[in-house]
């Protein structure tokens, strides 16, 4: 029977030899940007690596075109199961800024480095393709759709990479998320020749927006509000009749940000009773409920990417922090997201030309490999240790009764 670190290695072994295809295949993802739960093709891409090493993949997973499940048996019984998380959505016009392309080829590395020595261990682990993590999709947020479609009512552990400014491994919670859209109609007229019988539709967005800014200053400081407007009007002579905005609210937590969103909602009844517009308004994608770290995967995935020579640090020089569909799987299951620098700099934002540059660099195709190294090592100490899953599993329930 071969030692757990033997099989770590045998693991990255595997990920040199087909650091050619998952290089290729990242690549070529970024090269062809799709957005959330259109990205047909780097799905096709990612599960085509599967299929080649005769791991089944099944499509349409929760209902959506774009997600998939690869099983990979282990010995025996199907449970412990890990499950390897990939993202490969991009975001309009920016393309790969977020650098998914080199979250799903790790997941996808990963997977095909546990096929090489999951017959040594018990339980399973799963790939997923989950699709449109960015919230500017409809509908987004295909990590919320499988949780609850129930598919991590049969996972012990979830793990996954996210490319970054920093290497860093930690306990930083993501922010909770809501986003919003407000439509006002109102009625249209001559602009000039009749205004007294329009009602403006951009007048009140404009004062929704307007009173949005004033209660900003009056929330906690872990508050984000922002937005676009959507519609505002068709032509300068034409009162508009219609105008509509979109929302992102987050918090620390789901409570609170629950009394924001309340506000939010009087700022546009407010606007709307003060143009005579008609306001329609709905929740237009799911919310991202905030990470909860794991002590014990956290452990873990610090050890075996210093194993690789990274230089791991466990806290952030940069202190802003964004949302993720991540949030609503860890809040299920232990889980842990690695993040690996790709930018020479801390200080590159995210979602920035320089970012999406870095996630086509060398420095971004090592991390990728680093990261599917650090992934299947991470499901190794789990599937190889019953004592290491039942810690996990503790420090959870802990972190969820905070
Ligand atoms: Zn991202």
């Amino acid at each position: 029977m071969p030692t757990i670190d033997e099989l770590k290695r045998r693991a990255c072994e595997t990920v040199d030899r087909r650091a050619n295809d998952l290089i290729a295949a990242a690549d070529w993802i970024h090269a062809h940007p799709e957005t959330g739960h259109q990205e047909a093709q780097a799905a096709e891409r990612l599960t085509d690596l599967l299929r080649q090493a005769n791991i089944p993949v099944e499509m349409g997973t929760a209902g959506m075109t774009t997600a998939f499940k690869a099983e990979l048996p282990g010995r025996g019984d199907t449970r412990p199961r890990v499950a390897i998380l990939a993202e490969y959505d991009a975001l309009p016009d920016l393309g790969h800024g977020c650098g998914h392309n080199l979250i799903g080829t790790s997941a996808i590395g990963a997977g095909l480095a546990l096929m090489e020595v999951l017959s040594e261990l018990d339980g399973s682990v799963w790939v997923l393709g989950t699709p449109a993590e960015e919230s500017a999709a409809p509908n987004a947020g295909g990590k919320v759709h499988m949780v609850n479609a129930g598919l991590f009512d049969e996972v012990d552990a979830s793990i996954m990479f996210h490319p970054a400014t920093e290497t860093t491994i930690t306990p930083d919670r993501s922010l909770a998320a809501r986003g919003f859209e407000f439509y006002f109609h109102g009625r249209a007229a001559h602009a000039a020749g009749a205004p007294e019988e329009g009602i403006n539709a951009l007048d009140a967005v404009v004062q929704m927006y307007n009173a949005v800014s004033m209660l900003r200053q009056q929330v906690q400081s872990d508050v984000r509000i922002h937005g676009i407007i959507l519609a505002g009007g068709a032509a300068a002579n034409i009162i508009p009749d219609y105008a509509a905005i979109r929302y992102r609210t987050r918090a620390d937590d789901a409570d609170y940000l629950a009394e924001v969103v309340d506000q939010v909602v009087a700022c546009a009844e407010g606007a709307a009773k003060a143009s005579g517009c008609r306001l329609e308004w709905k929740e237009y994608m799911p919310g991202y409920e905030n990470t909860v770290p794991n002590a014990v995967l956290m452990d873990l995935m610090l050890r075996n990417l210093r194993s690789l020579g990274l230089d791991v640090a466990t806290e952030r020089k940069r202190k802003g922090r964004g949302s993720t569909d991540f949030g609503n799987v860890s809040r299920r299951v232990p889980g842990v997201e690695a993040r690996i620098a790709i930018t020479e700099h801390w200080d590159v934002p995210g979602h920035s030309i320089e970012f999406r540059d870095a996630a086509f660099s060398d420095r971004g195709r090592q991390a990728m490999l680093n990261a599917a190294k650090g992934l299947a090592m991470t499901a190794i100490d789990l599937l190889g240790d019953p004592d290491t899953l039942r810690q996990a599993k503790a420090a959870f329930q802990e972190e969820m009764l905070r």
